[in-house]
């Protein structure tokens, strides 16, 4: 039977994206009486977090998306973390090296610099040059046993292309010359992502790999990896990437790409599995508005377009407001606004931090609202009441805006240490780094307590409402 899966990579936020890949392998199970499965790929250790594989778990949960398999709920072919599998991926590149597939390569990471810089210089695709390709097997072993760090790496052919029939590309020929040696295994033991996501694939059974089509270009060194090993490969479907209205990639450094962004916001999984689910049906004008099941129903890989899926808030704005005024009845509304507003405790820690600073209750819609509001409309006048000049508030807001990227678990103390380390950076006193947050985080310079607004928002708005605020 059809075996599919979506495998993110913990190392960042939960990104739309991925909701729109496990969508498509969703459907595509749901179509073909199929199974699902989750696996996580976190053979990136420096980058991988525990935080960040909980919160694409509950993303995929919130968009409405089971899995029949994966970390949390096990299965037949676990575990379904590739840093619990370790052990498992080091006896198939070693048949790949025995079978001589594959080579150890002592190259150092300042050689490689160096020939990547040269190759670049000559306005060259960096390419591993082949250095340690042919050593003599005594020289390998003497040196593996003296402890000199090495990785493994595939061969690749010298010539012709590999050719391959893509489920939504159709025919593709990339020629071997464009392949790189790929590391397979790493210096510590580990494997890359193109070893462990080929043997895991196997050894869990899949047979339909649908994904982002950043990965096309890697095809001919899984294929290879396939072939190495005597197995047949999956058959590989490559989904054009979401766009900007622009036609430039999804980034969100345009458009936010979490999909905490719109649950903050009050979008309904049911609208946004909508609208992802749209770029993979034909529909007629007055159709649109489609359940999981119905969407799964009028599925048709065949009907994919590569001219990529346009990311349109607006269309958007537009299912989650018939979604709203259609698709839920009274009652089911109530329980989903209560639960939008309850949602990370945002009602609850917002009430805590309220308490000390009203006289009457009815002073907490405006005291508190910032914290539900999905547009804050800035007026200027806020920022006017700032000391600083209109160039040191946009110079606050620009440099903190990226370096909040560098948070890895997002609350109160980590904001706090980020932007004292800001402030100082920027030889600043705290006090006015702080001001021009405040007013673009809660669109008022009299407010609850900054960092731990930012702390209940959430690093997807407090980003969005800063880019405005630079707008
Ligand atoms: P950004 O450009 O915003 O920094 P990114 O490319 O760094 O985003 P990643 O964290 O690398 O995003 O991607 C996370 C997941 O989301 C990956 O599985 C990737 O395939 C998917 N993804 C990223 N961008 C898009 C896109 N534009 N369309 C579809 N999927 C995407
Ligand atoms: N871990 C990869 C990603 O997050 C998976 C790619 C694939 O599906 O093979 O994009």
């Amino acid at each position: 039977g059809v075996r599919v899966r979506i495998a993110p990579s913990p190392t960042g936020e939960p990104h739309v994206g991925t909701a729109y890949v496990a969508l498509f392998n969703y459907l595509f199970a749901k179509k073909h009486g199929g199974e699902f499965i989750l696996r996580i790929e976190d053979t990136d250790a420096t980058r991988s977090t525990p935080e960040f594989e909980q919160k694409v778990l509950d993303a995929l949960k919130w968009c409405g998306l089971k899995w029949s398999e994966g970390p949390d709920v096990g299965g037949p072919y676990g575990p379904y973390r590739q840093s619990d599998r370790k052990d498992l991926y080091k006896p198939f590149v070693d048949k790949i090296v025995a079978n001589g597939h594959g080579f150890h390569c002592f190259c150092t990471p300042e050689r490689l610099e160096e020939m990547r810089a040269a190759q670049r210089a000559a306005g060259k695709q960096p390419k591993y040059d082949g250095h340690c390709l042919n050593l003599s097997a005594e020289e390998v072993t003497t040196r593996i046993a003296s402890g000199e760090p090495n990785v493994v790496r595939m061969k690749i052919p010298t010539e012709g292309s590999c050719k391959f029939v893509d489920g939504v590309y159709g025919p593709v020929e990339i020629p071997w010359d464009a392949v790189d040696m790929q590391v397979l295994l790493k210096a510590d033991g580990m494997p890359t992502y193109h070893m462990a996501n080929v043997v895991d694939d196997h050894l869990m059974k899949i047979t339909h790999v649908a994904r982002g089509e950043e990965w096309l270009a890697s095809v001919p060194k899984h294929i290879l990896i396939y072939q190495y090993l005597g197995l047949e490969p999956p058959v590989f479907m490559h989904l054009s990437l979401m766009r900007n209205a622009d036609k430039s990639k999804l980034s969100k450094r345009k458009n936010p790409t979490s999909i905490s962004y719109y649950s903050a916001l009050g979008y309904l999984p049911e609208a946004l599995m909508n609208f992802l689910g749209l770029f993979f049906i034909q529909i007629a004008e007055g159709e649109e508005i489609l359940t999981i099941d119905e969407l799964a129903t009028q599925f048709d890989p065949e009907n994919l377009s590569k001219a990529g899926a346009i990311f349109d808030i607006q269309k958007l704005d537009w299912v989650n407001g018939r979604w709203l005024r259609e698709k839920l009845s009274e009652e089911d509304f109530q329980h989903r606004v209560l639960q939008w507003a309850l949602e990370n405790d945002r009602l609850r820690e917002g009430l805590k931090l309220s308490q000390s600073r009203i006289s009457k209750l009815g002073e907490l819609p405006d005291l508190m609202g910032f914290l539900l509001k999905s547009d804050l409309h800035l007026d200027p006048a806020a920022f006017a009441k700032i000391k600083s000049t209109p160039e040191e508030l946009l110079e606050i807001l620009n440099t903190v805006q990226p370096d909040l990227e560098k948070i890895l678990e997002w609350n109160v103390e980590s904001v706090e240490a980020e932007l004292r380390a800001i402030a100082d950076r920027m030889g600043k006193k705290l006090k006015v780094v702080v001001a021009p947050l405040f007013v673009a985080v809660s669109g008022s310079s009299r407010s609850l307590p900054l960092f731990d607004s930012m702390a209940i928002l959430g690093r997807a708005v407090v980003r969005q409402r800063l880019k405005l605020a630079a707008q």
